[in-house]
Order: C-alpha cells, then sequence, then structure tokens
C-alpha cells in the first residue's frame, strides 16, 4: 500500500496558499449542485460541515453519537494555541511551526505543521465570533497562558473547558446549517466503508445505530473527521 499524503509542492510557507491559488474554484451559484460528505462531527467534521454548508454545498454529516456534541474533542482541556505574539515575547508562526515539529518528536508531516501554525492566527477570531467565551484580562481583551512547555504565553483558554466551549460554538454553526437546511444531520450512524470510485472518495456506507440498517450514501466528496491516530478509519 502507498501512503500518499499529495503534499503540495514549493517551499513550506508558500505550499497551501499556492495549492488554494492553483485550485480550481466553483462558482457560488453551482455549489447547491455539488453533495459533500462529512463523518465525525467533533471540531474538525463540525467546522468543516458549517463551512462547507455556510459556502453553499449540500452537506451531510455523520457522526456515531446521539448527538454531534458528544465528540471526544469535548475533552480537551489546555486551550488553543496562535501564533498571535498578543504577549510581544517574540512568538511568531515559524516558532509555532518549529515548536509543534519539535513536540511532536519530529514526526508530524510539515508542510501541514506549518499550515496550521499560518491558520491558527486567524481561528481564535472566528471561535470569538461564534460566541466561545475565551478567558479575558481585566482590561477585556483576550488572556493567554504558557502551556506544554512553550517559552511563549500562546495559549488562549477557556478555564478548563476549552475543547467543550471550542465543541459548543462549532456545533451552534452546525445547527444554524441545519436550520438553513444546507447540512442534513444523520446522528446515530456508524460509518462501516468508504465508496471509492476511480480512485476518489464518492460515499460512504453507513449503519443506522438504532434500527440496524445498512444505507448508502453518495456525494461529490467525502471528508473523514473521525478522530485522532486511534479512530483513523
Ligand atoms: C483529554 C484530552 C485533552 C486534550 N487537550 C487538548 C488541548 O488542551 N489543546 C489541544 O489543542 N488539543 C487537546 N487535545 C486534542 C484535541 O482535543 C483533539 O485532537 C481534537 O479534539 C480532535 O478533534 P476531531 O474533530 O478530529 O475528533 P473527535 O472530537 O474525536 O471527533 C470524532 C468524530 O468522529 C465520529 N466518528 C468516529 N468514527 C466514526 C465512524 N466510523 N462513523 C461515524 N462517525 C464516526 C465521532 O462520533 C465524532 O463525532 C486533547 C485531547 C484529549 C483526549
Amino acid at each position: 500500500m502507498t501512503l500518499d499524503p499529495k503534499i503540495p509542492g514549493g517551499p513550506l510557507p508558500d505550499k497551501w496558499d499556492r495549492h488554494k491559488f492553483e485550485s480550481k474554484l466553483v462558482n457560488p451559484a453551482n455549489r447547491r449542485k455539488y453533495t459533500v460528505i462529512v463523518v465525525g462531527t467533533g471540531l474538525a467534521g463540525a467546522s468543516a460541515a458549517s463551512s462547507l454548508g455556510e459556502l453553499g454545498y449540500q452537506v451531510k454529516s455523520f457522526c456515531i453519537h446521539d448527538s454531534p456534541r458528544r465528540a471526544h474533542s469535548i475533552a480537551a482541556q489546555g486551550g488553543i494555541n496562535a501564533a498571535k505574539n498578543y504577549q510581544n515575547d517574540g512568538d511568531s508562526v515559524q516558532r509555532l511551526f518549529y515548536d509543534t515539529v519539535k513536540g511532536g518528536d519530529f514526526r508530524s508531516r510539515e508542510a501541514n505543521v506549518h499550515r496550521l501554525a499560518e491558520i491558527s492566527v486567524e481561528i481564535i477570531d472566528q471561535c470569538v465570533a461564534q460566541g466561545v467565551p475565551f478567558a479575558r484580562e481585566y482590561g477585556g481583551l483576550l488572556d493567554n497562558r504558557s502551556f506544554g512547555g512553550a517559552q511563549v504565553s500562546r495559549t488562549f483558554y477557556a478555564r478548563g473547558q476549552t475543547g467543550q466551549q471550542l465543541l459548543l460554538g462549532a456545533y451552534q454553526a452546525l445547527e444554524r446549517q441545519i436550520g438553513l437546511g444546507t447540512v442534513e444531520m444523520y446522528p446515530r450512524h456508524e460509518m462501516q466503508e468508504l465508496v471509492v470510485v476511480d480512485g476518489r472518495a464518492r460515499g460512504v456506507i453507513v449503519r443506522d445505530m438504532v434500527t440496524g440498517e445498512v444505507e448508502t450514501h453518495l456525494g461529490d466528496a467525502v471528508c473523514l473527521a473521525t478522530g485522532g491516530y486511534g479512530n483513523v478509519f
């Protein structure tokens, strides 16, 4: 079996921007003609499904649990890192990238880690806009702490409940799209197999955990957001 991460070419800091620029766009009026299947409703899946729904795609969202809010993302406690350098203590995208690669024992894919460091800066603002109650200083600005042995204070947190609060934010965004009709939610559905057509993921076989019925759902793209390595499909 060949594992191909399909990492874009070019210098590390430019890879993903270049990839985004070179990718073909879908006209806003045509997006509703495409169905995207998203498996998992943790922070990754709920964000992907609601963002795709907001963009105008037809989304089908699946999770094993009875509610998207039960995803394991709820367990994260420490906080979320972002290279905003609010503390003016020398943080940067490059430093967050370096720390994350080092913290990952040099086993992470560097291109993906760089992308994570790049978008970390915007994610905090998005979460705040969604209503995530991050801790604030007395003056009202977002607070930071040094976490996980980092030499800088770049961790944004919501007491010991960061994962839960982030998931509530992502869940609300998902529910909004469900209400608007762009996302169709399938709770208590376990994905059992991926449908691959001509080398592309085009659907999923799922089991309805209430009735036991096995169903096939087809789409134009499939996004697997089923959790960490332990749950890798
Ligand atoms: C105790 C703990 C503390 C942590 N603290 C932090 C922290 O402080 N900061 C930090 O950045 N990270 C932290 N993490 C890591 C972080 O929480 C996770 O990496 C992240 O939440 C994973 O999100 P996810 O959406 O990929 O997966 P998950 O939240 O695990 O979601 C997986 C989803 O996939 C669904 N699913 C799985 N398999 C199937 C299937 N076959 N069919 C249908 N649905 C399926 C599940 O129902 C669920 O909805 C912590 C993790 C833990 C466990």
